[in-house]
């Protein structure tokens, strides 16, 4: 129904509607015609409306429409295959399907807004209608499965990489999973794996970033702890925001294929504000404090605790929090 009222702005783009109009042609209330227009409007369409003339559609938002990033594309593969959603249950979830289906590598599913998206551990993640990057991308590595969990590392980094070029130099990464600017989240990375102990039949990473969200806009359980592209002050377009990161994305896996995780690992450190860092380790049960040393071959992280102990901790069921000042 939405789609339809939108159908009928977009074959008069720049001239009015009547709502009596679109009313009798969808056979509903005005009302509900007024509805949907402010519907459209909280999703960033700019609709203008006057009595006795009708409606009339100023401007779009900035859409991650198939054709748009089509024309920005740098890639090989990856966004080549283009699964494109205006809403979703998660990006995760409709790209499994498209895997188990045989989409081919490189495949991505990107949705303007997800209802259920999610972070580690089943956690929430909040993803309104075009106010950020939510998308999968679909990878068929050759690598052993124990590799998996470094993929996180490596779209860690290309992500990063991405952000710097756009504007954001203050991007560092968080272990695991987490871009930070100026200690807030921007992005969340979930990386899930399908296949045995031997081998790996597919990896979706999806990865939620946030473009467009206002502070007020974040929920309360948030707020303090998100941030935006547009919060730091930086403008991006959406489509070349989107095909840049996969490209980046796409060049830091070949590298990988190529040459294996250890320089992506040293690049990793270069970018990352976790290092050298006090941290809070929050693991099931145990909670403690430390220093953050190093990452080690497998993408574990070092950390030195209150009585000299190195321990090994394994991303996963573990959350690392900045040490409470003293
Ligand atoms: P953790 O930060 O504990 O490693 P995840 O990386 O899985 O957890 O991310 C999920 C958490 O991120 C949620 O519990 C919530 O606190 C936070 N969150 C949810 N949506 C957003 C968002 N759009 N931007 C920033 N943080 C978010």
């Amino acid at each position: 129904m939405r789609d339809e009222v939108l159908a009928f702005l977009r074959q008069n783009a720049g001239k009015f509607v009547s709502g009596q109009h679109m009313s009798e042609a969808c056979k509903v209330t005005r009302t509900a015609i007024w509805k949907h227009i402010q519907n459209l409007r909280k999703q960033g369409y700019k609709i203008e409306s006057f009595t006795k003339k009708g409606y009339r559609l100023l401007e779009e938002p900035d859409l991650l429409l198939p054709a748009a990033i089509n024309k920005r594309l740098e890639t090989k593969t990856f966004g080549r295959e283009y699964h494109y959603f205006d809403q979703l249950p998660s990006s995760n979830k409709e790209l499994r399907k498209l895997a188990d289906a045989g989409a081919a590598e490189g495949a991505v599913v990107v949705t303007e807004s997800q209802v259920s998206g999610h972070g580690r551990l089943n956690r929430g993640w909040y993803s309104p209608h075009a106010k950020g990057l939510w998308f999968s991308l679909l990878l068929r590595p050759s690598f052993v499965p124990q590799e998996a969990p470094k993929c996180t590392l490596m779209a860690a980094v290309a992500l990063t990489k991405a952000f710097h070029e756009l504007g954001l130099s203050e991007a560092g990464i968080k272990w695991p999973n987490d871009i930070l600017v100026h200690g807030r989240k921007l992005v969340g990375i979930l990386t899930e794996m399908n296949g045995s102990m031997e081998q790996i039949d597919y990896i979706i990473m999806g990865i939620g970033i946030n473009t467009g969200s206002t502070k007020d806009e974040f929920p309360e359980d948030i707020r303090e702890i998100a941030t935006s592209f547009a919060m730091e002050g930086v403008d991006v377009d959406r489509c070349q925001a989107l095909a840049l990161i996969l490209k980046h994305l796409e060049d830091q896996y070949q590298k990988v294929l190529k040459e294996g995780f250890a320089s992506t690992l040293e690049e990793w450190k270069k970018l990352s504000v976790t290092i050298n860092q006090d941290v809070e380790v929050r693991a099931p049960g145990n909670t403690y404090e430390g220093l953050a040393l190093d990452l080690d071959q497998d993408g574990n992280l070092l950390v030195k605790t209150k009585t000299g102990q190195i321990e090994r901790i394994v991303a996963g069921d573990v959350s690392i929090r900045p040490a409470k000042k003293k």
